[in-house]
């Protein structure tokens, strides 16, 4: 009995559309094939390569059959190569082949082998031939809604224009399709400026190829096609000379001029923001001992807090969250806006208790104890600051002992906060849950640096922002939802 063959089929990916864009492996799967198929346009943009070959051109809408046809060639024992333009896996036919092996209890091992081939996709062309639009996050989507429901794409638009993402838009209108790229261009406005560079590029590296510079307000302008990539620039994107580009970010952290890092900037932690860098001015006399970086902005406590009066009303709202909200939110724009107002002193008898922050965590003092609330965010040597851990820690909280009173004591704050001294510090922990992503938490540190009144307490000057202390939880959340935008 003779045993049939096992056959193999390629699916591959044949770039843009000419001999030099063609990696040697796809080119190679096409020789060594004895049947190929493809759609029409793609069999003749390598027709050249195919000569004594058994060649299947299939029309537009025929892809079911094209991969039935491929599948049941291939399991018969030939070698099958399936073409499509830019890389198979992307849009192209692979989806489908392995959809139709899977109807049909193909398991690996059995007739056919199959084997993917990569090619270079059309984002990639397209983009080389405008200059490096997609060196940051980048979105595709096809606006074809054959296959796929216009809500969803809908959707998905929305959402990487949202996410601020470069968009590649594929298959954006054909000859009855045009108002998908329309909707398209009105949803992407609602969240990027008319200015925002958009480009579109028509069959690149083909006979045909056309590239067209434009932008947001303007790019329906201009002809596209079923042959045309539209690229659509994030907010960082720019042309120059030419050149349509979106910045990595080297710029943030390092001196283009000679490559050093920027202040502030440490090659191996996350990018400092601006907001971060701003509440990082070094303090007028720091101590020796201490990293001042790493350890300013302190919140001190003291036993009364400005709080009692709101409280009440608060409560008597407590029914409407949203009345609640307005009120917290009215009460943090109105009530302390002192930037230049005089310098209070604060009794030096009066209890204080404090918050700092090391190493990405807060530090916080409840009575004679310090707690670490939360985790440290960078490697950071305790001891430099006088204390050292204890093995008392819940997730939230890490107690830290003292190791050298002279240098705690050292530690100069700017903030003061008031705190009830009941707190403890796992709600301490809840009430700065923020703190666990650090852009908003300077974006907190600056706010509540440029708005609380100065005092001087032992000589020394801080920023009182008692005013944000013992807030009640409504006014946080409205802090965070309306002021830090954090959702
Ligand atoms: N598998 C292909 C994509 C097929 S979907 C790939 O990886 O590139 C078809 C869409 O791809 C077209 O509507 C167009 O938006 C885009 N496209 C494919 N080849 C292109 C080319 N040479 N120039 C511009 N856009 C192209």
């Amino acid at each position: 009995m003779n045993e049939t063959p096992k056959g193999k089929l390629n699916i591959v990916g044949i770039g843009p559309g000419n001999d030099s864009h063609i990696t040697p492996a796809a080119l190679a799967a096409i020789k060594e094939a004895d049947s190929i198929i493809g759609y029409t346009t793609y069999i003749n943009l390598v027709k050249h390569h195919l000569s004594g070959k058994q060649v299947t051109r299939t029309g537009m809408t025929e892809e079911i059959t094209r991969a039935q046809t491929a599948v049941e060639s291939a399991k018969s024992g030939q070698t099958v190569t399936l073409i499509s333009s830019g890389d198979a896996g992307v849009y192209g036919m692979a989806g489908l082949v392995f959809e139709v092996l899977r109807k049909t209890g193909w398991k690996k091992g059995d007739s056919p082998e199959i084997k993917m081939i990569p090619g270079i996709s059309a984002d990639s062309s397209c983009g080389s031939l405008v200059g490096a639009p997609m060196v940051h996050d980048s979105a595709r989507i096809s606006l074809s809604d054959l296959l796929t429901p216009w809500t969803v794409i809908e959707n998905r638009i929305e959402s990487a224009a949202k996410g601020d993402f470069v968009i590649n838009l594929y298959n954006p209108a054909s000859g009855r399709r045009q108002r998908q790229i329309v909707e398209a261009a009105r949803i992407i406005k609602k969240y990027r400026p008319g200015t925002t560079p958009v480009a579109l590029v028509k069959s690149a590296y083909r006979r045909q190829e056309n590239i067209q510079f434009s932008d947001l307000d303007h790019f329906l302008e201009f002809e596209i096609g079923m042959n045309t990539t539209v690229i659509i620039g994030s907010s960082q994107s720019f042309v120059y000379e030419g050149f349509f580009v979106t910045p990595r970010g080297y710029g943030n952290k390092y001196s283009l001029d000679d490559g050093s890092l920027k202040p502030g900037q440490n090659r191996a932690v996350s990018l400092r923001t601006e907001n971060d860098l701003a509440s990082r001015i070094p303090k007028e006399s720091p101590s020796p001992n201490l990293n001042i970086t790493k350890i300013q902005g302190a919140f001190v406590k003291t036993s009364t807090t400005v709080f009692e009066h709101e409280k009440e009303e608060i409560v008597e709202a407590h029914d409407s969250s949203v009345a609640t909200a307005l009120r917290a939110l009215n009460f943090l724009e109105n009530s302390p806006k002192k930037k230049d107002a005089q310098i209070l002193e604060l009794r030096s008898e009066e209890k204080i208790q404090y918050l700092g922050r090391i190493g990405g965590a807060i530090l916080y003092r409840n009575e004679e104890d310090y707690y670490l609330i939360g985790k440290l965010k960078r490697p950071t040597d305790l001891e430099t600051f006088g204390f050292y851990n204890s093995a008392e820690q819940d997730q939230k909280w890490t107690k830290l002992n003292i190791k050298d009173d002279s240098i705690v004591s050292q530690n100069q704050f700017d903030i003061l906060i008031s705190f009830s001294s009941e707190d403890s510090p796992e709600e301490v922990y809840d009430l700065f849950s923020i703190y666990r992503n650090s852009s908003i938490s300077e974006r907190l540190w600056n706010y509540v640096l440029d708005n609380s009144k100065k005092i001087l307490w032992e000589s020394n000057q801080y920023t009182d922002a008692r005013w944000l202390g013992h807030s009640p939880k409504q006014v946080w959340s409205s802090f965070r939802d309306n002021i830090l935008k954090c959702d």
